[in-house]
């Protein structure tokens, strides 16, 4: 292993919860990693929580250096007063040149309390990162989505928060070896906020399916989802949504597939009633396989599928369901 650095490194905000590290941190690895070997620095990742060891080693098996680990029962659930503070001192003291944090709620949260404290610039939402010349560039879309903005920040660190699902997961390799680096928790007392009692959110997780069916405005009724929802089911998948559906109340936001909504990278995207805007194909034109149902030939979701069907969904998505019922349980 290289020399440990005081200065100018790259480090990734960890997030966990219950111990769990979230995927979105490790493809900041992945991504931090490529960087920091360019730069020729070190890669440190910061990890909060109780009784997190384990999840520091996994942070070093998929390409971490060293891990800053606070561990303490103060920070078991995430409270920005307790986390910003510590990592604060952190970042004061070993001065890292890049700092990146995934684009979740947690991250969204933490960033720009520390990016002003430290009064240094921070580029949210990112979907690339690059170096020019020893900077950071920052690439995020702008206008819409119509084009991709190149962004550098003068001042230090450079930090910028990365949207899940967009860099690729690193492997993870357990004979790897790195620095686990105990740090002193500031424990803070009273901060104004305490966790009475954790209720799962009743939220689908489209960053994490492997099959979506996505719903646009070719549905005529918002119970017309129902038909969807069957199909997704079938396939072991989950239900996404163009946004003017979302906007008009049809279904939640966290179904949203796109530009202001969700990225999503799974196996199988079947649009169905769906145009192909940009702001639409901005957050599904990774996904492995694509197919698209549309009544009109010319509709740009086209362009980017894989298999495309011309007709009506009404028509085509039921012989779907059935199609593929039969061949289930020829399997069985
Ligand atoms: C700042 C900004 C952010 C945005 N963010 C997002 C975003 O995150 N996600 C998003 O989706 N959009 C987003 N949009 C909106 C986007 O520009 C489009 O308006 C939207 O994606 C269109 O949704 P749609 O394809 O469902 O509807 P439409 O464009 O109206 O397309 C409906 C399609 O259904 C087909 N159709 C109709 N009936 C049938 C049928 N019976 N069977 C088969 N096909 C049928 C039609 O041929 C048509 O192609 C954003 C816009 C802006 C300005």
């Amino acid at each position: 292993m290289r020399e440990m650095r005081e200065e100018g490194d790259v480090l990734v905000f960890a997030e966990q919860e219950d111990g769990e590290i979230h995927m979105v941190s490790y493809e900041l690895i992945g991504k931090g990693r490529e960087l920091a070997d360019r730069l020729g620095v070190q890669l440190s990742a910061v990890l909060l929580g109780c009784g997190i060891e384990d999840g520091a080693y996994e942070l070093i098996y998929r390409g971490a250096d060293s891990v800053y680990l606070y561990d303490h029962p103060s920070l078991r659930e995430f409270d920005v007063i307790r986390y910003s503070r510590n990592i604060l001192s952190l970042v004061r003291e070993t001065k890292p040149k890049i700092f990146l944090i995934g684009a979740t709620r947690i991250g969204r949260t933490l960033a720009p309390r520390i990016a002003a404290a430290l009064r240094t610039g921070l580029t949210a939402d990112c979907v690339d990162l690059d170096l020019d010349d020893g900077n950071l560039i920052q690439i995020r879309p702008a206008f819409s989505g119509n084009i991709m903005a190149q962004i550098r920040t003068r001042t230090r660190p450079q930090m910028a928060t990365v949207r899940y699902r967009v860099m690729r997961m690193p492997r993870r390799d357990t004979s790897r070896e790195g620095r686990i680096i105990r740090r002193q928790v500031e424990v803070i007392g009273e901060t104004g906020i305490e966790v009475l009692e954790k209720i799962r959110a009743d939220e689908v997780n489209l960053a994490d399916a492997e099959v979506i069916v996505s719903g646009g405005r070719g549905l005529r009724r918002p119970e017309d989802f129902k038909l969807l929802e069957e199909l997704a089911e079938v396939l072991g998948g989950v239900v996404g949504s163009s946004r003017p559906l979302v906007d008009d109340g049809w279904i939640s936001k966290d179904h949203q597939v796109g530009f202001s909504g969700n990225t999503v990278k799974p196996r199988v995207y079947i649009a169905c009633g769906i145009s192909g805007a940009p702001q639409h194909l901005f957050g599904m034109r990774d996904s492995d396989v694509i197919i698209a149902i549309n009544k009109d030939p010319s509709a740009p979701i086209f362009n980017v599928s894989d298999y495309g069907v011309v007709g009506d969904l009404y028509e085509v998505v039921p012989i779907l369901i059935r199609k593929l019922r039969e061949e289930l349980k020829g399997r069985e």
